[in-house]
């Protein structure tokens, strides 16, 4: 029986599910994992910076990320024009021991507009690997993007990452493009709420 909300009151975003039930498949879970640790020392082909409109670097992982690659990152970002939220652009990677830097325009979140924030953060995933593959990079590795100050609950932006990356290999098989997608954070509780979404949208076999 529906019960309307009383007036005033916002509707709760829920636990994200996914759309169909995951099949389960080992494939498909070998080609993800989840790291704590520093995404600025990984030798992956492309890690994704969690980074802002401008392009042109700021605080959390963009700052790490801009520090570690020295002042040629900044300057071929110059050249990009800035970037649209929700959407991606491909850099070199300089100092950085990585091939490729993709830089995603996360959604500050909006706790009115959830569904509006859950389609942006989806697109940038969805984007970043398309990207990815358009240029060869077989391993990428994902900042936690939105979850620091642009405020984006982890538990979820977790489960919005996890499907979109899920729908991306299912359509994308390994031998034609990317083999593995790392979730790489600082933090507890993006680890926690990785744990908790991936046997929903990879389970175990
Ligand atoms: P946003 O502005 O999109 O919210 P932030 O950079 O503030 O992005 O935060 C994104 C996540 O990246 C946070 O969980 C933060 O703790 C994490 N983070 C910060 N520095 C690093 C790093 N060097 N490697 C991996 N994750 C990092």
């Amino acid at each position: 029986k529906l019960v309307a909300a009383p007036a005033g009151t916002k509707p709760r975003p829920t636990l994200a599910g996914p759309k169909t039930i995951p099949v389960p498949s080992k494939a498909l879970n070998d080609r993800v994992g989840v790291v704590r640790g520093d995404i600025t020392t990984l030798g992956v082909d492309a890690i994704v910076n969690a980074a802002n409109r401008s392009l042109l670097g700021g605080g959390g992982v963009d700052g790490a990320i801009h520090r570690a690659a020295g002042a040629g990152l900044v300057r071929e970002c110059e050249r990009l024009g800035g970037c649209a939220t929700g959407a991606a652009k491909i850099t070199g990677a300089y100092r950085l021991p990585c091939r490729r830097v993709i830089h995603a325009v996360g959604p500050v979140y909006d706790p009115g507009e959830h569904e509006a924030s859950e389609t942006d953060l989806a697109s940038c995933y969805t984007r970043s690997l398309e990207l990815a593959a358009e240029n060869g990079c077989r391993s990428v590795a994902f900042s936690a993007l939105s979850t620091g100050v642009y405020g984006y609950p982890s538990r979820w932006a977790a489960p919005a990452a996890l499907s979109a990356v899920r729908k991306f290999l299912v359509d994308h098989p390994a031998r034609a493009g990317i083999d593995k997608v790392i979730f790489v954070t600082f933090e507890k509780k993006d680890v926690d709420a990785y744990n908790e979404s991936l046997p929903i949208f990879f389970p175990p076999v």
